[in-house]
């Protein structure tokens, strides 16, 4: 049998060890922090029970979906599905109805509220044309360049928003051709692939905790805490700080992933002309910020959009309910208010550009403003600096073939998607099947 080892247990290493061991593979994961999930994950101790960030998953996410219900997640408890509800808190906006694709899409676009018939028109006109062009469009060409020909209020009610959630980059930055990729897979893919998958657990317990259970009872290892310092080559295989493997998968963030290859002694040869890491390292970065807040009210919905702009950074807010453990001293509720116990709301800040104390305070005054909750107080703001690549036009990604015996897989790896879950989990996919079969 021969042994891999997989250097990351975010979404793409365990998605990989899983698909690994199912071809036969011996395989370890190992993981730096105590916790699984990397980008996605729970966070821990006085926040327990919410996440690194606010994440949402699409109904086209096959992959994803796939690999969780093959290690057991019951994927009807663990998201909740809703129709793409692009809704404001004044009622404006789009919501698609529970038809087939494309009809779906028609209808709301039909029925958008607050768009007069000429919103409208720009929108099915341009999506007729995005349709007959197959969905592909010149590599050089930026979201907003492809948005010129929309009105005012499409742009900044429909493309804005869906290319901040789906790219994490501004419209002016941002590959045309990836987020016309996203709308196909999303608009006209299989019925139900536009859905909004809204998690019911925290992040880790979604997938990458279920994975190493699956992992551990079908004879794979999980080394949690354990930060791999050393890559170097060994015998036709690879040692990780001295240890032998036949295959290595480098399931780490880009920036881990070029040092360890950068680092690696005596494999010269081995890497050509360098170019991996260089491609890796050249990989600029965008923020995602989520501001946690307490508020006696609930949303209307588990997910509102938001007016962006400036001193209003925030794109959407998610009512994430009763918070599941005791809140942080100061925070608890407050004896006044024992009958009225507050929930948790969380704001996303797509390409993230504010420090950290302007922002929650400029997110505070836009929930206020916009979803009139006077009682909105302040619980914790996670800004993730590194959290997706920027995804622009022309980009060119690192391959997921380092060297012989040497992978890559993660969300900035080569593919169709940008950063996200999917991406993540197809890359992994793709990646074991690149593995030497096990001899027999
Ligand atoms: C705030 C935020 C919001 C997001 N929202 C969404 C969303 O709504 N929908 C969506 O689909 N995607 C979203 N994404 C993107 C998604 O989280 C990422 O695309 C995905 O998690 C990347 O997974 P990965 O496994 O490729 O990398 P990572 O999650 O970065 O995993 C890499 C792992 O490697 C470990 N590691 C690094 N170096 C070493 C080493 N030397 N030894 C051992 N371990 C090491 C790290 O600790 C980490 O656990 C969001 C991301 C963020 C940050």
């Amino acid at each position: 049998m021969s042994r891999v080892a997989v250097v990351g247990g975010g979404w793409a290493g365990m998605a990989a060890a899983v698909q690994a061991c199912r071809a036969g593979h011996a395989v370890t994961v190992f993981e730096a922090a105590r916790s699984l999930g990397g980008r996605a994950r729970a966070l821990t101790e006085a926040m327990a029970g919410l996440d690194n960030g606010q994440h949402i998953l699409i109904g086209a996410y096959t992959e994803t979906l796939g690999l969780m219900a093959l290690v057991g997640v019951d994927l009807d408890a663990a998201l909740q599905r809703r129709t793409l509800s692009l809704r404001y808190p004044d009622g404006g906006g789009l919501v698609l109805p529970r038809w087939p694709a494309p009809l779906d899409a028609l209808a709301g676009i039909l029925t958008a509220r607050g768009w007069d018939w000429r919103d409208k028109l720009s929108l099915l006109r341009a999506a007729l044309s995005w349709k007959r062009a197959h969905f592909e469009c010149a590599p050089s060409l930026t979201v907003a360049r492809m948005s010129q020909t929309l009105r005012a209020r499409v742009v900044a009610e429909f493309v804005e928003p869906l290319c901040l959630s789906a790219l994490n980059t501004p419209m002016a930055q941002a590959s045309a051709q990836v987020f016309l990729r996203v709308l196909r897979d999303g608009l006209l893919g299989p019925a139900g692939s536009s859905h909004l998958l809204l998690p019911q657990y925290d992040l880790s317990r979604l997938f990458p905790d279920a994975a190493a259970r699956w992992l551990l009872a079908h004879g794979g290892e999980v080394r949690r805490a354990h930060r791999v310092q050393e890559l170097a080559p060994h015998a036709g295989g690879w040692t990780l700080d001295g240890e032998p493997f036949d295959t290595v998968l480098l399931a780490c963030a880009p920036w881990d992933a070029a040092r360890l290859v950068e680092e690696c002694d005596g494999a010269g040869a081995q890497f050509a002309d360098g170019s991996w890491a260089a491609s890796a390292r050249a990989l600029r970065h965008e923020a995602i910020a989520t501001v946690y807040a307490l508020s006696r009210h609930r949303l209307a919905q588990p997910m509102l959009a938001l007016r962006s702009g400036p001193g209003a950074p925030a794109q959407f807010v998610f009512d994430r309910g009763l918070p599941r453990r005791a809140l942080p001293p100061g925070l608890e509720h407050s004896p006044g208010n024992d009958d009225a116990q507050r929930v948790v709301l969380a704001f996303v800040v797509s390409a993230c550009r504010e420090e950290r104390d302007a922002l929650s305070q400029q997110v505070m005054a836009q929930g206020r403003a916009q979803l009139g909750l006077d009682d909105l107080e302040l619980l914790q703001t996670v800004v993730e600096r590194r959290a997706t690549f920027a995804c622009t036009p022309g980009l060119q990604r690192p391959a997921a073939y380092i060297a012989p015996g040497l992978l890559a897989c993660g969300d900035y790896v080569e593919g169709p998607y940008p950063a996200t879950l999917e991406g993540a989990v197809r890359s992994a996919t793709a990646a074991a099947a690149l593995m030497t079969p096990r001899a027999a």
